[in-house]
């Protein structure tokens, strides 16, 4: 097993766009990304007319899918679902992510979820991205950060992502849906989120992407 990255924070904080290029950065380090695990769960039981609201459908369902990360090569792992590489448009449309916290809190998925993430850093160092990384799934880990933003900068940020909002959404919509789905993920009562207590914690308000990445890259190289 190799060392791990944690970077958790809140909705469109930009932790996904400073993971990735973080395991660019650092040597021998895989990107995974388990919020898109949660959404292609979601997606799943959008698609089959389960009920994301019925937790024991939602845990039933659980027993005849797998979903993780392989290895597409030796510097990339690839979402998986019964093994075959997940359509990351359809995984991160705005229907999903609208439904996506009410199977996030179901405890039976979290349990399935974090034991794949976990398997997945058994394939050498990992940048692993999402709400309860520090907390749950690595407490161990050696580096981890907690990535927020104001609510106006990160409800700007996901507008101008293309395919993450509905066509003509407006600033105003956005910005409570993240709220919504922030207040859902912060106050279930399976993990969390919230930022694990020897977490470093970065506003990135006023923040440069390259700011965020090479505070994170300078941590990790300068470790010994
Ligand atoms: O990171 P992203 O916004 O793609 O995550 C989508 C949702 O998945 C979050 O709002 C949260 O409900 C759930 N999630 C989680 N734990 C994680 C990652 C994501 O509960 N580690």
């Amino acid at each position: 097993m190799g060392f791990q990255i944690a970077i958790d924070g809140p909705s469109a904080s930009g932790k996904s766009t400073v993971a990735q290029q973080v395991a660019q950065k650092v040597d021998n380090c895989f990107y995974i990304n388990t919020g898109n695990m949660y959404r292609a769960l979601t997606m799943l039981c959008l698609n089959k007319g389960i009920d994301v609201e019925d937790e024991e459908s939602v845990a039933e369902f659980l027993k005849s899918v797998d979903i993780s990360y392989q290895l597409q090569d030796c510097r990339n792992l690839i979402l998986t679902i019964d093994g075959k590489e997940a359509e990351m448009q359809k995984v991160r449309a705005p229907e999903v992510a609208a439904k996506v916290s009410f199977v996030a809190k179901i405890a039976a998925v979290r349990a399935w979820l974090v034991e794949r993430q976990q398997e997945s850093a058994t394939l050498g160092n990992v940048v692993m991205e999402g709400r309860d990384i520090g907390t749950v799934v690595f407490p161990e880990a050696k580096f981890k950060f907690f990535v927020t933003a104001t609510p106006e900068e990160r409800a700007r940020r996901r507008l101008a992502q293309p395919g993450e909002t509905v066509d003509g959404a407006t600033l105003a919509k956005v910005a409570a849906d993240i709220a919504a789905r922030d207040k859902m993920d912060s106050e279930r009562k399976v993990s969390p989120l919230r930022p694990a207590e020897d977490a470093e914690i970065v506003d990135t308000t006023e923040m440069t992407i390259d700011e965020v990445v090479n505070l994170v890259v300078n941590k990790v190289n300068q470790a010994d």
